[in-house]
């Protein structure tokens, strides 16, 4: 234990009420000339112990908690937590239906700065702060050693760290993409999510290779198109699909094998390079896809100027809101998307609409739908209040985790 830090009495409470971070105008006093990296005791004025963290004075969250108990970050400390996140998910679904799940969701788990994601036989780490950096490879080590006792008989085969972030230049660390453990990873692993398979560049795929976090949005986007739009056996539905920001074209692959038509719209080349790629692994035929480049701001208004409509409509963009400094920008800019989506849903259909701004919390993006629709003359209903499958928890005491929001909206 190298650092002791004083926490100034009124800013007590978040550390009680345990939140993981705290910034440097709560500390009243650090002793024991603590360097990057190192963990340290937060204490009361009084001398009382108050939990234990990782510190880094370069960035403005100094320390992060990683215990409120009086017990040392060792080895079996790491072992315990890791072994507690990664058992979490075999009892959830995540364990059944795929090889493709979030293992360690940083904040949320408990471990801040780490972000573990499995794909098949392997692993993608990403370290978002100082301490996780210099831990990263003991990390990988372990992590590989409870894989085996506990996905047995799969083994993991390496892990791949994906520290391209730019978050990392918070914490005075620039980017890192490599092998930490074991084999090199192909270009392309196969995965699979409920029962659909997909091609995911863990190399230079965005994220950490895929958005996991979608997995179960996906699932019920298949339940919207397979309940609400009947037929009769055997007959594939009559119905079109406008993916918007559809990166690798997951939410499409889940209703193409109802019959649907798909349209799937990005900016990016190599994201519909590859989302043709998975159409061609699931054996649909491709004339019931479409795949178009292109900006959607500008398709959208077009396709809206031509008087275009779907049955349903996916609209899951990037992160508009970096920090609330951007939240007014990222309002205007979720406002346009969703006022364009409302006028080409079908009378009768669907509108999956997200946000992943951390910023902008979900009373905040409803609101914003609500002036989209307000403006649109169209009428809506929310059907269900989206967000990421179980696989990604928020704990309750850091709110901030709970970056990913959406609505499930019929719209007359
Ligand atoms: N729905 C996807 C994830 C979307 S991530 C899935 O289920 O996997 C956001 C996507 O938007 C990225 O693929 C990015 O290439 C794309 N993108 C960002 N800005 C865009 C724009 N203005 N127009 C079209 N696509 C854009």
């Amino acid at each position: 234990m190298t650092g002791i830090i004083t926490i100034k009495p009124e800013r007590e409470k978040p550390v009680l009420n345990q939140h993981p971070w705290v910034f440097s105008g709560a500390v009243d006093r650090v002793e024991g000339n603590p360097q990057p990296g190192d963990i340290v005791t937060l204490v009361s004025r009084k001398g009382r112990f108050l939990a234990r963290g990782y510190y880094n004075p370069k960035s403005q969250i100094v320390v992060r908690i990683l215990t409120w108990q009086d017990e040392p970050i060792d080895d079996d400390w790491w072992r315990r937590m890791l072994d507690r996140a990664i058992q979490s998910r075999e009892n959830d679904h995540s364990w059944q239906i795929g090889d493709a799940y979030r293992l360690v969701n940083a904040e949320s788990d408990y471990i801040p700065g780490l972000i573990v994601d499995r794909y098949a036989q392997w692993l993608s780490l990403q370290a978002l702060t100082f301490y996780i950096d210099q831990q990263k490879r003991k990390i990988a080590r372990m992590l590989v050693e409870i894989c085996a006792e506990r996905f047995r008989p799969i083994q993991i085969l390496g892990v791949f760290e994906r520290s391209d972030v730019d978050v990392r230049s918070k914490e005075g660390l620039s980017p890192e993409v490599g092998l930490l453990w074991g084999e090199e990873p192909p270009d392309r692993i196969q995965i699979t999510a409920d029962g659909i398979a997909v091609w995911v560049d863990i190399r230079k795929g965005h994220k950490t290779g895929f958005y996991l976090d979608q997995r179960e949005n996906r699932t019920q986007l298949f339940k919207v198109a397979n309940w609400h739009f009947p037929t009769l056996p055997n007959i594939p539905r009559n119905i079109t699909v406008l993916n918007l920001f559809s990166y690798s074209g997951a939410f499409g692959l889940h209703v193409l094998e109802l019959g649907a038509k798909v349209i799937n719209v990005d900016s990016s080349y190599e994201a519909l390079e590859l989302a043709e790629e998975n159409v061609k692994l699931n054996n649909v035929p491709l004339d019931r896809v479409e795949f178009i480049q292109a900006n959607v701001f500008e398709y959208l208004r077009d396709m809206r100027d031509n008087g275009e409509q779907y049955d349903i409509i996916v609209l899951d963009p990037p992160k508009f809101a970096q920090s609330a400094q951007q939240v007014e920008r990222a309002a205007r800019g979720y406002k346009d998307l969703n006022l364009h989506a409302f006028q080409c849903v079908k009378p009768g259909g669907y509108l999956m609409t997200f946000s992943c701004s951390g910023a902008i919390s979900a009373d905040l993006f409803q609101k914003i739908v609500f002036g989209a629709l307000a403006d649109s003359g169209r009428q809506a209903q929310i059907l269900r209040h989206l967000g990421p499958g179980e696989d990604h928890p928020v704990a309750l005491t850091f709110p901030e985790g709970a970056y990913l929001k959406g609505l499930l909206l019929r719209v007359y």
